[in-house]
């Protein structure tokens, strides 16, 4: 908590709104561990409407609260990723963070789908609002990428190619309004991501890292299906996509019987979200997707399985 408050005009107006996307990777090619810790990634991510919602509105102090399931697994404190975010607008427009955000949650909580990334830059677009600051977009995404390697991707949504961290982005064309359709198997515990990270290095002591003319095959590939809305080749890239996937089955061998379960009921590709533990499984139209999620909830292999599309918009101010 922070007991510092902002000069007196902002402590008046009226609650803002903001909902803010979760993600898919597409890709996830994942090179070797720099000197700095950080491992040079190319990616395309894809925002999806499961969403996160966050609610911003003067108060004298920093104050979070966090409504949904894992709830009780996210920090209230200055270690919450929307604190964070709230504390460097302040910071950077000049005063004392004073503000109550509440967060209702829906992206699964360390669930390999950036939720708390997606609360930061959610949080952002709020307080821009909130404090009326009126920073541009590019000056959101700056901030954006200082708290985070996801934190940027959510204020875009749609799906973009992450370059350096994953910070770097370039949007990709989407697919002119057509949805693709997922299901979203959800774990009952989540999964660390630095220990994803790990678990991956010490998988890839001989490194088996993809070639970077393999990387950029697959990149195209992904353009043109996104582009096609060719939801088959789609899958095939996906599928076999994420250099993450390795190590988080290693660390939740489980998760093997949700992705065998979600592929014996149809679902064209299915593999695991990022880090993991949440496995996606992309599905030929909406009523595969819901026979699937149907299925899938009933396996006794994940908590839940919930339906949703993408490309989804990225933060969007609530009225
Ligand atoms: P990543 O973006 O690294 O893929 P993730 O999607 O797997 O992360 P998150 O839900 O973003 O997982 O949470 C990762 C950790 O961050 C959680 O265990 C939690 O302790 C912490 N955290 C901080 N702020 C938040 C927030 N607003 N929502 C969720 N988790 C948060």
């Amino acid at each position: 908590m922070n007991d510092a408050s902002g000069p007196a005009a902002l402590q008046a107006g009226p609650a803002v709104r903001v909902r803010a996307p979760g993600k898919v990777n597409l890709l996830l090619s994942v090179g070797p561990r720099r000197p700095d810790g950080y491992h040079p990634l190319t990616t395309v991510f894809l925002a999806v409407d499961l969403y996160d919602d966050i609610e911003v509105r003067p108060n004298p102090l920093l104050r979070v609260t966090v409504h949904g399931h894992g709830a009780d697994e996210v920090p209230l404190d200055g270690g919450n990723l929307a604190a964070r975010a709230a504390r460097l607008l302040a910071a950077h427009a000049g005063f004392d963070t004073s503000v109550d955000i509440r967060i209702r949650k829906r992206i699964p909580v360390a669930g390999g789908m950036a939720g708390g990334s997606a609360d930061a830059a959610a949080t952002l677009v709020a307080c821009n609002e909130l404090w009326s600051l009126g920073l541009t977009g590019p000056e959101l995404h700056d901030l954006a990428t200082r708290l985070g390697s996801d934190v940027a991707f959510p204020l875009l949504g749609g799906a973009a190619v992450g370059t350096g961290r994953g910070e770097l982005l370039v949007p990709l064309p989407g697919p002119d309004g057509t949805q693709f359709h997922w299901v979203f198997a959800l774990s009952p515990r989540g999964l660390g991501t630095v220990a994803v990270f790990s678990e991956h290095d010490r998988l890839h002591i001989g490194g088996e890292a993809r070639s970077e003319r393999e990387v950029l095959t697959d990149l195209d590939r992904l353009k043109d299906a996104l582009l096609g809305c060719d939801v088959h080749a789609l899958a095939a890239v996906a599928e076999r996509g994420n250099d993450l996937q390795r190590a988080a089955l290693s660390l939740r061998p489980d998760l093997r019987g949700t992705l065998r379960a979600g592929r014996e009921a149809g679902a064209l590709a299915a593999l695991v979200s990022g880090s993991g533990p949440t496995c996606a499984f992309l599905a030929e139209s909406a009523e595969a997707a819901a026979e699937l999620a149907e299925i899938l909830s009933a396996s006794g292999t994940c908590r839940q399985a919930l339906v949703a599309t993408g490309p989804a918009a990225g933060c969007t101010a609530l009225r």
